[in-house]
Protein backbone atom coordinates (compact mmCIF):
# COMPACT_ATOMS: atom_id res chain seq x y z
CA UNK A 1 0.00 0.00 0.00
CA UNK A 2 1.70 3.80 -1.33
CA UNK A 3 1.38 6.46 0.95
CA UNK A 4 -1.50 8.65 -0.06
CA UNK A 5 -1.91 11.63 1.79
CA UNK A 6 -4.75 13.16 -0.01
CA UNK A 7 -6.65 10.17 1.17
CA UNK A 8 -5.75 10.92 4.49
CA UNK A 9 -7.17 14.13 4.18
CA UNK A 10 -10.03 13.08 2.81
CA UNK A 11 -10.35 10.76 5.72
CA UNK A 12 -9.53 14.05 8.39
CA UNK A 13 -11.83 16.15 6.73
CA UNK A 14 -14.54 13.83 6.70
CA UNK A 15 -14.17 13.24 11.09
CA UNK A 16 -14.17 16.78 11.29
CA UNK A 17 -17.41 17.24 8.69
CA UNK A 18 -19.06 14.48 10.48
CA UNK A 19 -17.88 14.65 13.57
CA UNK A 20 -16.14 11.95 14.72
CA UNK A 21 -13.18 13.62 16.07
CA UNK A 22 -11.96 17.92 16.28
CA UNK A 23 -8.43 19.28 17.04
CA UNK A 24 -8.86 19.85 20.98
CA UNK A 25 -9.27 23.47 22.35
CA UNK A 26 -9.99 24.32 18.32
CA UNK A 27 -11.20 28.12 19.15
CA UNK A 28 -8.01 28.69 20.69
CA UNK A 29 -6.09 27.58 17.82
CA UNK A 30 -6.14 24.00 18.95
CA UNK A 31 -3.07 22.02 20.92
CA UNK A 32 -0.78 19.51 19.23
CA UNK A 33 -0.84 16.06 20.29
CA UNK A 34 -4.30 16.69 21.50
CA UNK A 35 -7.53 15.61 20.19
CA UNK A 36 -11.35 15.01 21.21
CA UNK A 37 -14.03 12.66 20.16
CA UNK A 38 -17.62 14.39 18.66
CA UNK A 39 -20.86 12.36 18.80
CA UNK A 40 -20.18 10.46 15.84
CA UNK A 41 -16.10 9.40 17.15
CA UNK A 42 -17.42 8.68 20.85
CA UNK A 43 -19.73 6.28 20.24
CA UNK A 44 -17.31 4.16 17.42
CA UNK A 45 -14.68 4.49 20.41
CA UNK A 46 -16.84 3.18 22.94
CA UNK A 47 -18.42 0.30 21.26
CA UNK A 48 -14.81 -1.06 20.03
CA UNK A 49 -13.45 -0.31 23.76
CA UNK A 50 -16.90 -2.47 24.58
CA UNK A 51 -16.26 -5.49 22.01
CA UNK A 52 -12.83 -5.41 23.30
CA UNK A 53 -13.96 -6.01 27.21
CA UNK A 54 -16.46 -8.41 26.28
CA UNK A 55 -13.89 -10.72 24.40
CA UNK A 56 -11.50 -10.56 26.89
CA UNK A 57 -13.68 -10.43 29.75
CA UNK A 58 -16.96 -10.63 29.93
CA UNK A 59 -18.19 -13.31 27.70
CA UNK A 60 -14.78 -14.94 27.83
CA UNK A 61 -15.58 -18.93 28.22
CA UNK A 62 -13.32 -20.76 30.66
CA UNK A 63 -15.04 -23.84 29.74
CA UNK A 64 -15.11 -23.57 26.34
CA UNK A 65 -11.89 -22.43 25.05
CA UNK A 66 -10.82 -23.12 21.19
CA UNK A 67 -8.82 -26.22 20.79
CA UNK A 68 -5.11 -26.37 21.11
CA UNK A 69 -5.84 -23.75 24.29
CA UNK A 70 -3.01 -25.33 27.01
CA UNK A 71 -5.84 -25.12 29.61
CA UNK A 72 -8.53 -23.38 30.87
CA UNK A 73 -8.63 -19.55 32.64
CA UNK A 74 -10.26 -16.89 34.27
CA UNK A 75 -10.50 -12.82 32.80
CA UNK A 76 -11.44 -10.49 35.11
CA UNK A 77 -11.05 -6.14 34.86
CA UNK A 78 -9.55 -3.74 36.87
CA UNK A 79 -9.80 -0.17 36.91
CA UNK A 80 -6.42 1.68 38.90
CA UNK A 81 -5.88 5.13 38.91
CA UNK A 82 -3.96 7.36 36.32
CA UNK A 83 -1.60 8.26 38.96
CA UNK A 84 0.31 5.83 41.17
CA UNK A 85 2.86 6.16 43.62
CA UNK A 86 6.27 7.00 42.26
CA UNK A 87 7.79 4.28 43.31
CA UNK A 88 6.23 2.29 40.82
CA UNK A 89 7.70 4.38 37.97
CA UNK A 90 11.14 4.24 39.58
CA UNK A 91 10.77 0.03 40.35
CA UNK A 92 9.45 -0.38 36.52
CA UNK A 93 12.36 1.14 34.82
CA UNK A 94 10.17 4.31 33.21
CA UNK A 95 11.49 7.03 35.84
CA UNK A 96 15.30 5.98 34.20
CA UNK A 97 14.40 4.59 30.81
CA UNK A 98 11.30 6.12 29.37
CA UNK A 99 13.02 8.49 27.55
CA UNK A 100 12.96 8.74 23.63
CA UNK A 101 16.01 10.75 21.83
CA UNK A 102 15.56 13.80 20.26
CA UNK A 103 17.36 16.14 18.15
CA UNK A 104 16.85 19.90 17.59
CA UNK A 105 17.14 21.89 14.53
CA UNK A 106 19.26 24.98 15.27
CA UNK A 107 18.41 26.59 12.36
CA UNK A 108 14.37 25.93 11.94
CA UNK A 109 14.13 25.65 15.62
CA UNK A 110 11.68 22.12 15.15
CA UNK A 111 12.57 19.16 17.52
CA UNK A 112 12.62 15.38 15.73
CA UNK A 113 13.03 11.91 17.42
CA UNK A 114 16.16 10.79 16.81
CA UNK A 115 14.91 7.25 15.66
CA UNK A 116 12.40 9.13 13.03
CA UNK A 117 14.84 11.48 11.19
CA UNK A 118 14.73 9.59 8.06
CA UNK A 119 11.32 9.95 8.08
CA UNK A 120 10.33 13.14 9.29
CA UNK A 121 10.01 16.55 6.92
CA UNK A 122 12.75 19.43 6.94
CA UNK A 123 10.35 22.40 7.21
CA UNK A 124 13.18 23.78 5.16
CA UNK A 125 12.28 21.55 2.00
CA UNK A 126 12.79 20.53 -0.68
CA UNK A 127 15.44 18.46 1.06
CA UNK A 128 12.80 15.68 3.10
CA UNK A 129 14.98 14.30 6.18
CA UNK A 130 16.28 17.18 8.63
CA UNK A 131 19.67 17.21 8.71
CA UNK A 132 19.66 16.61 4.60
CA UNK A 133 19.38 20.49 3.81
CA UNK A 134 22.37 22.61 4.22
CA UNK A 135 20.95 24.86 6.14
CA UNK A 136 20.20 22.51 8.35
CA UNK A 137 22.12 22.63 11.72
CA UNK A 138 20.99 19.77 14.21
CA UNK A 139 22.12 19.15 18.09
CA UNK A 140 23.08 15.99 19.18
CA UNK A 141 20.94 13.58 20.31
CA UNK A 142 19.72 13.99 24.05
CA UNK A 143 17.50 11.80 26.25
CA UNK A 144 13.75 13.77 26.76
CA UNK A 145 11.65 11.11 29.50
CA UNK A 146 8.00 11.30 27.93
CA UNK A 147 5.96 10.82 31.44
CA UNK A 148 3.89 13.96 32.44
CA UNK A 149 5.10 15.68 35.70
CA UNK A 150 2.60 16.79 38.63
CA UNK A 151 2.53 17.55 41.91
CA UNK A 152 0.23 15.79 44.55
CA UNK A 153 -0.59 18.00 47.32
CA UNK A 154 0.24 21.53 48.34
CA UNK A 155 3.69 21.29 48.22
CA UNK A 156 5.79 21.47 44.67
CA UNK A 157 9.05 19.91 45.55
CA UNK A 158 10.82 16.63 44.94
CA UNK A 159 9.03 14.85 47.52
CA UNK A 160 5.48 15.33 46.42
CA UNK A 161 6.67 15.02 42.23
CA UNK A 162 4.37 12.44 40.85
CA UNK A 163 3.53 11.29 37.12
CA UNK A 164 0.48 10.51 35.22
CA UNK A 165 0.61 7.30 33.95
CA UNK A 166 3.05 6.43 30.42
CA UNK A 167 0.80 2.96 30.97
CA UNK A 168 -2.26 1.59 32.34
CA UNK A 169 -0.26 -1.92 33.03
CA UNK A 170 1.27 -1.11 36.04
CA UNK A 171 -2.14 -0.88 37.38
CA UNK A 172 -2.40 -4.67 37.19
CA UNK A 173 1.26 -5.97 38.62
CA UNK A 174 0.73 -3.75 41.54
CA UNK A 175 -2.89 -5.52 41.96
CA UNK A 176 -1.65 -8.58 41.10
CA UNK A 177 -1.91 -9.88 44.45
CA UNK A 178 -5.14 -7.89 45.99
CA UNK A 179 -6.98 -10.08 42.62
CA UNK A 180 -5.93 -12.97 43.49
CA UNK A 181 -6.32 -13.03 47.15
CA UNK A 182 -10.12 -11.43 46.37
CA UNK A 183 -11.34 -12.81 43.66
CA UNK A 184 -10.28 -16.93 43.97
CA UNK A 185 -8.52 -16.89 40.17
CA UNK A 186 -5.95 -19.41 40.09
CA UNK A 187 -2.58 -19.29 37.63
CA UNK A 188 -3.30 -18.93 34.44
CA UNK A 189 -5.37 -15.78 34.78
CA UNK A 190 -5.57 -12.47 32.86
CA UNK A 191 -6.42 -9.02 34.62
CA UNK A 192 -7.41 -6.19 31.81
CA UNK A 193 -8.02 -2.43 32.27
CA UNK A 194 -8.77 0.39 29.85
CA UNK A 195 -8.34 3.39 30.31
CA UNK A 196 -6.00 7.04 29.75
CA UNK A 197 -2.38 7.14 29.43
CA UNK A 198 -0.05 10.18 28.99
CA UNK A 199 3.05 10.71 27.11
CA UNK A 200 4.95 13.98 26.24
CA UNK A 201 5.40 12.81 22.78
CA UNK A 202 8.58 15.11 21.26
CA UNK A 203 6.74 14.72 17.70
CA UNK A 204 2.77 14.04 17.77
CA UNK A 205 1.86 13.51 14.10
CA UNK A 206 -0.59 11.49 12.08
CA UNK A 207 -3.88 12.86 13.64
CA UNK A 208 -4.59 10.24 16.33
CA UNK A 209 -2.36 7.69 15.42
CA UNK A 210 0.51 9.73 17.90
CA UNK A 211 -1.02 11.89 20.33
CA UNK A 212 0.13 12.92 23.99
CA UNK A 213 -2.79 11.71 26.16
CA UNK A 214 -4.06 8.64 24.93
CA UNK A 215 -6.39 5.69 26.11
CA UNK A 216 -5.06 1.82 25.98
CA UNK A 217 -6.87 -1.75 26.08
CA UNK A 218 -4.30 -3.70 28.46
CA UNK A 219 -4.08 -7.19 29.64
CA UNK A 220 -2.00 -8.96 32.02
CA UNK A 221 -1.68 -13.09 31.33
CA UNK A 222 -0.30 -14.84 34.77
CA UNK A 223 0.82 -18.14 34.08
CA UNK A 224 3.29 -20.58 34.87
CA UNK A 225 6.73 -20.23 33.22
CA UNK A 226 6.71 -23.70 31.39
CA UNK A 227 3.78 -22.58 29.96
CA UNK A 228 4.50 -19.20 28.68
CA UNK A 229 5.45 -19.90 25.30
CA UNK A 230 2.11 -21.60 24.46
CA UNK A 231 0.49 -18.27 26.03
CA UNK A 232 2.45 -15.91 23.78
CA UNK A 233 1.39 -17.68 20.98
CA UNK A 234 -2.30 -18.16 21.74
CA UNK A 235 -2.47 -14.41 22.72
CA UNK A 236 -0.97 -13.01 19.28
CA UNK A 237 -2.84 -15.08 17.27
CA UNK A 238 -5.98 -14.59 18.78
CA UNK A 239 -5.50 -10.78 19.22
CA UNK A 240 -4.60 -10.69 15.55
CA UNK A 241 -7.78 -11.80 14.77
CA UNK A 242 -10.39 -10.01 16.46
CA UNK A 243 -9.37 -7.31 13.96
CA UNK A 244 -10.01 -8.83 11.35
CA UNK A 245 -13.16 -10.22 12.99
CA UNK A 246 -14.09 -6.70 13.11
CA UNK A 247 -14.04 -6.09 8.98
CA UNK A 248 -9.86 -4.79 8.95
CA UNK A 249 -8.85 -5.73 5.68
CA UNK A 250 -6.44 -8.71 6.00
CA UNK A 251 -4.25 -7.27 3.01
CA UNK A 252 -3.71 -4.31 5.02
CA UNK A 253 -2.87 -6.02 8.56
CA UNK A 254 0.38 -7.71 9.53
CA UNK A 255 1.55 -9.73 12.58
CA UNK A 256 5.48 -8.47 12.75
CA UNK A 257 7.45 -10.60 15.11
CA UNK A 258 10.19 -8.06 16.63
CA UNK A 259 13.76 -8.51 16.21
CA UNK A 260 15.92 -9.78 19.05
CA UNK A 261 17.78 -6.15 18.97
CA UNK A 262 14.31 -4.68 18.99
CA UNK A 263 13.16 -6.28 22.20
CA UNK A 264 13.13 -4.40 25.52
CA UNK A 265 15.81 -5.98 27.96
CA UNK A 266 13.41 -7.93 29.30
CA UNK A 267 11.05 -9.62 26.98
CA UNK A 268 11.28 -12.73 25.60
CA UNK A 269 9.53 -11.86 22.77
CA UNK A 270 7.18 -9.46 21.16
CA UNK A 271 4.63 -9.11 18.13
CA UNK A 272 3.37 -6.00 16.94
CA UNK A 273 -0.07 -6.00 15.06
CA UNK A 274 0.20 -3.50 12.11
CA UNK A 275 -1.75 -1.56 9.85
CA UNK A 276 -0.88 0.08 6.63
CA UNK A 277 -2.53 3.62 7.39
CA UNK A 278 -2.52 5.71 3.96
CA UNK A 279 0.00 7.92 5.79
CA UNK A 280 2.74 4.95 5.93
CA UNK A 281 5.37 5.08 3.48
CA UNK A 282 5.01 1.56 0.98
CA UNK A 283 5.94 -1.61 2.80
CA UNK A 284 5.19 0.17 6.46
CA UNK A 285 2.75 0.01 8.78
CA UNK A 286 1.77 1.42 12.05
CA UNK A 287 1.52 -0.30 15.64
CA UNK A 288 -2.15 -0.84 16.94
CA UNK A 289 -0.63 -3.53 19.39
CA UNK A 290 2.13 -4.75 20.45
CA UNK A 291 1.87 -8.78 22.72
CA UNK A 292 4.71 -9.51 24.16
CA UNK A 293 6.03 -12.18 26.54
CA UNK A 294 7.86 -10.36 29.66
CA UNK A 295 8.81 -13.32 31.35
CA UNK A 296 8.94 -12.15 35.40
CA UNK A 297 9.96 -9.23 34.66
CA UNK A 298 6.78 -6.86 36.22
CA UNK A 299 6.36 -9.19 39.26
CA UNK A 300 9.81 -9.23 40.07
CA UNK A 301 10.53 -6.03 40.05
CA UNK A 302 7.64 -4.81 42.27
CA UNK A 303 8.93 -7.19 44.66
CA UNK A 304 12.91 -7.00 45.06
CA UNK A 305 13.05 -3.41 43.04
CA UNK A 306 14.44 -2.27 39.39
CA UNK A 307 15.87 -4.97 37.28
CA UNK A 308 19.22 -4.73 35.22
CA UNK A 309 20.46 -7.07 32.24
CA UNK A 310 23.41 -8.14 33.84
CA UNK A 311 24.94 -11.50 31.13
CA UNK A 312 21.60 -12.81 30.46
CA UNK A 313 20.31 -12.14 34.22
CA UNK A 314 18.77 -9.77 35.44
CA UNK A 315 19.54 -8.50 38.74
CA UNK A 316 18.18 -6.01 41.02
CA UNK A 317 19.91 -2.64 40.08
CA UNK A 318 22.22 -1.12 43.69
CA UNK A 319 23.27 2.40 44.11
CA UNK A 320 26.39 3.74 44.84
CA UNK A 321 25.83 3.16 48.14
CA UNK A 322 25.65 -0.69 47.16
CA UNK A 323 21.38 -1.06 48.17
CA UNK A 324 18.74 -1.51 45.19
CA UNK A 325 18.70 1.88 43.56
CA UNK A 326 15.28 1.65 43.73
CA UNK A 327 13.65 -1.23 45.83
CA UNK A 328 10.67 -3.41 45.19
CA UNK A 329 7.96 -3.36 47.80
CA UNK A 330 8.96 -6.75 49.17
CA UNK A 331 5.34 -7.99 49.04
CA UNK A 332 5.49 -11.78 48.25
CA UNK A 333 4.37 -12.21 44.47
CA UNK A 334 5.03 -15.70 44.33
CA UNK A 335 2.72 -18.92 43.89
CA UNK A 336 3.02 -22.24 45.09
CA UNK A 337 2.60 -25.20 42.63
CA UNK A 338 0.43 -27.44 44.81
CA UNK A 339 1.50 -30.32 43.32
CA UNK A 340 5.24 -29.94 43.28
CA UNK A 341 5.54 -27.84 46.09
CA UNK A 342 8.09 -25.49 44.29
CA UNK A 343 7.45 -21.54 44.43
CA UNK A 344 7.49 -19.40 41.58
CA UNK A 345 7.48 -15.75 40.00
CA UNK A 346 4.46 -16.44 37.58
CA UNK A 347 5.57 -15.13 33.51
CA UNK A 348 3.32 -12.48 31.67
CA UNK A 349 1.73 -12.15 28.53
CA UNK A 350 0.73 -8.76 27.65
CA UNK A 351 -1.65 -7.92 24.53
CA UNK A 352 -1.13 -4.17 24.60
CA UNK A 353 -3.42 -2.40 22.50
CA UNK A 354 -4.31 1.42 21.93
CA UNK A 355 -7.89 2.26 21.94
CA UNK A 356 -6.94 5.77 19.75
CA UNK A 357 -4.73 4.20 17.13
CA UNK A 358 -7.59 1.36 16.74
CA UNK A 359 -10.53 3.71 16.27
CA UNK A 360 -8.18 5.23 13.68
CA UNK A 361 -7.54 1.99 11.82
CA UNK A 362 -11.43 1.28 11.93
CA UNK A 363 -12.11 4.63 10.54
CA UNK A 364 -9.60 4.15 7.38
CA UNK A 365 -10.19 0.77 6.99
CA UNK A 366 -14.18 1.42 6.78
CA UNK A 367 -13.90 4.75 4.32
CA UNK A 368 -15.10 4.10 0.63
CA UNK A 369 -15.28 6.60 -2.31
CA UNK A 370 -17.29 4.75 -4.72
CA UNK A 371 -19.42 6.02 -8.05
CA UNK A 372 -23.32 6.10 -8.17
CA UNK A 373 -25.73 6.97 -10.45
CA UNK A 374 -27.95 9.08 -8.89
CA UNK A 375 -31.63 9.56 -9.28
CA UNK A 376 -31.47 12.27 -12.19
CA UNK A 377 -28.88 9.43 -13.78
CA UNK A 378 -26.14 11.06 -13.33
CA UNK A 379 -22.89 9.55 -11.66
CA UNK A 380 -21.63 11.29 -8.30
CA UNK A 381 -19.16 10.20 -6.00
CA UNK A 382 -20.94 8.27 -2.31
CA UNK A 383 -18.45 8.35 0.91
CA UNK A 384 -19.66 5.13 2.71
CA UNK A 385 -17.81 4.31 6.14
CA UNK A 386 -18.24 0.66 6.13
CA UNK A 387 -17.98 0.06 9.52
CA UNK A 388 -18.44 -3.65 11.16
CA UNK A 389 -22.10 -3.59 12.15
CA UNK A 390 -20.81 -4.21 15.75
CA UNK A 391 -18.72 -1.26 15.36
CA UNK A 392 -20.77 1.21 14.02
CA UNK A 393 -21.77 4.40 16.07
CA UNK A 394 -25.49 4.08 14.94
CA UNK A 395 -26.93 1.20 13.98
CA UNK A 396 -29.96 2.16 12.01
CA UNK A 397 -31.23 5.63 10.80
CA UNK A 398 -35.12 5.59 11.03
CA UNK A 399 -36.84 8.24 8.46
CA UNK A 400 -40.50 9.28 7.69
CA UNK A 401 -40.67 9.90 3.93
CA UNK A 402 -41.60 13.44 4.51
CA UNK A 403 -41.67 15.09 7.83
CA UNK A 404 -44.90 17.41 7.31
CA UNK A 405 -47.24 14.52 6.98
CA UNK A 406 -47.82 13.81 11.11
CA UNK A 407 -48.79 10.26 10.32
CA UNK A 408 -45.33 9.37 8.99
CA UNK A 409 -43.49 11.29 11.59
CA UNK A 410 -45.63 9.16 14.12
CA UNK A 411 -45.14 6.29 12.72
CA UNK A 412 -41.28 6.67 12.46
CA UNK A 413 -41.16 7.73 16.08
CA UNK A 414 -42.81 4.43 16.63
CA UNK A 415 -40.53 2.59 15.04
CA UNK A 416 -37.39 4.37 16.75
CA UNK A 417 -39.19 3.66 20.36
CA UNK A 418 -39.52 -0.01 19.11
CA UNK A 419 -35.60 0.16 18.38
CA UNK A 420 -33.88 2.42 20.96
CA UNK A 421 -33.90 0.36 24.29
CA UNK A 422 -31.88 -2.07 22.41
CA UNK A 423 -29.37 -0.05 19.66
CA UNK A 424 -28.25 3.62 18.80
CA UNK A 425 -30.63 4.96 16.58
CA UNK A 426 -30.59 8.31 14.23
CA UNK A 427 -33.60 9.51 13.46
CA UNK A 428 -34.09 12.15 10.66
CA UNK A 429 -36.40 13.86 9.39
CA UNK A 430 -34.61 16.47 7.30
CA UNK A 431 -34.61 16.76 3.56
CA UNK A 432 -34.43 14.83 0.54
CA UNK A 433 -34.48 10.76 1.64
CA UNK A 434 -31.47 10.40 -0.78
CA UNK A 435 -29.94 12.79 0.97
CA UNK A 436 -30.56 11.52 4.27
CA UNK A 437 -29.10 8.08 2.90
CA UNK A 438 -25.86 10.04 1.81
CA UNK A 439 -25.56 11.65 5.33
CA UNK A 440 -25.68 7.99 7.00
CA UNK A 441 -23.31 6.37 4.76
CA UNK A 442 -20.69 8.50 5.82
CA UNK A 443 -21.64 8.23 8.98
CA UNK A 444 -21.16 4.57 8.81
CA UNK A 445 -24.74 3.04 9.86
CA UNK A 446 -25.40 0.06 8.66
CA UNK A 447 -28.99 0.05 7.98
CA UNK A 448 -31.74 2.45 7.11
CA UNK A 449 -35.47 2.27 7.80
CA UNK A 450 -38.01 4.41 5.87
CA UNK A 451 -41.63 4.87 6.77
CA UNK A 452 -43.67 5.91 3.76
CA UNK A 453 -47.45 5.93 2.77
CA UNK A 454 -47.48 2.26 1.96
CA UNK A 455 -46.56 1.37 5.59
CA UNK A 456 -49.57 3.49 6.61
CA UNK A 457 -51.85 1.33 4.46
CA UNK A 458 -52.67 4.03 2.19
CA UNK A 459 -52.06 2.36 -1.05
CA UNK A 460 -53.92 -0.68 0.63
CA UNK A 461 -53.27 -3.78 3.16
CA UNK A 462 -50.55 -5.94 1.69
CA UNK A 463 -47.43 -3.64 2.83
CA UNK A 464 -49.47 -2.13 6.04
CA UNK A 465 -46.69 -2.18 8.65
CA UNK A 466 -44.15 -2.57 6.43
CA UNK A 467 -41.01 -0.43 5.74
CA UNK A 468 -38.20 -0.03 3.36
CA UNK A 469 -35.22 -1.27 4.61
CA UNK A 470 -32.10 -0.23 3.07
CA UNK A 471 -28.54 -1.87 3.14
CA UNK A 472 -25.86 1.10 3.47
CA UNK A 473 -23.46 -1.34 1.37
CA UNK A 474 -24.98 -2.71 -1.54
CA UNK A 475 -27.77 0.09 -1.16
CA UNK A 476 -30.20 -2.75 -1.80
CA UNK A 477 -33.94 -1.42 -0.52
CA UNK A 478 -36.19 -4.00 0.72
CA UNK A 479 -39.23 -4.82 2.50
CA UNK A 480 -39.73 -5.89 5.66
CA UNK A 481 -42.70 -5.83 8.09
CA UNK A 482 -42.12 -3.76 11.11
CA UNK A 483 -42.69 -6.85 13.65
CA UNK A 484 -39.75 -8.60 12.48
CA UNK A 485 -37.33 -5.42 12.19
CA UNK A 486 -36.00 -5.64 15.77
CA UNK A 487 -34.82 -9.77 15.63
CA UNK A 488 -33.29 -8.74 11.85
CA UNK A 489 -30.86 -5.83 13.25
CA UNK A 490 -30.34 -7.39 16.81
CA UNK A 491 -29.25 -10.11 14.63
CA UNK A 492 -27.27 -8.24 12.46
CA UNK A 493 -25.65 -6.06 15.41
CA UNK A 494 -24.60 -8.56 17.55
P1 LIG B 1 5.37 3.52 19.57
O1 LIG B 1 6.57 2.67 19.24
O2 LIG B 1 4.47 3.76 18.39
O3 LIG B 1 5.71 4.78 20.31
P2 LIG B 1 5.05 1.81 21.82
O4 LIG B 1 5.65 0.54 21.30
O5 LIG B 1 5.86 2.68 22.70
O6 LIG B 1 4.48 2.67 20.58
P3 LIG B 1 3.45 0.57 23.81
O7 LIG B 1 4.20 1.14 24.94
O8 LIG B 1 3.66 -0.86 23.47
O9 LIG B 1 3.68 1.48 22.51
O10 LIG B 1 1.90 0.87 24.05
C1 LIG B 1 0.88 -0.02 23.65
C2 LIG B 1 -0.05 0.64 22.66
O11 LIG B 1 -0.47 1.92 23.12
C3 LIG B 1 0.57 0.92 21.29
O12 LIG B 1 0.55 -0.22 20.48
C4 LIG B 1 -0.34 2.01 20.76
O13 LIG B 1 -1.51 1.46 20.18
C5 LIG B 1 -0.72 2.77 22.01
N1 LIG B 1 0.10 3.99 22.10
C6 LIG B 1 1.35 4.12 22.59
N2 LIG B 1 1.78 5.38 22.49
C7 LIG B 1 0.78 6.09 21.91
C8 LIG B 1 0.60 7.45 21.55
N3 LIG B 1 1.53 8.36 21.79
N4 LIG B 1 -0.56 7.82 20.96
C9 LIG B 1 -1.55 6.92 20.74
N5 LIG B 1 -1.44 5.62 21.07
C10 LIG B 1 -0.30 5.20 21.65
Amino acid sequence: MAKDNSLMDAIVSLCKRRGFVFQSSEIYGGLRGLWDYGPLGVELKRNIKEVWWRDMITTHDELAQPEGTPSTFQMVGIESSIIMHPRVWKTSGHYDLFADQMVDCRTCKSRFRADHVATSECPQKPSKCPGEHEACDLTEPRDFNLMFETYVGALRDEENKAFLRPETAQGMFVNFKNVMDSNRVKIPFGIAQQGKSFRNEITPRNFTFRTREFEQMEMEFFCHPDESPKWYTYWRDRRFKWYTDLGIDPAKLILRDHDADELSHYSVGTADVEYAFPFCDEGEFGELEGIAHRGDFDLRSHMEGKLVREGDKLVVEKGEDGKPKYPGSGKDMTILNEETKERYVPHVIEPAAGADRTVLAFICNAYNEETVTNDKGKEETRIVMKFHPRIAPYKVGVFPLLKNKPDLVAKAREVCTLLRPHMAVFYDEGGAIGRRYRRQDEAGTPFGVTIDFDTLGEQGDELKNTVTLRDRDTMEQTRMPIGELLAFLLEKIR
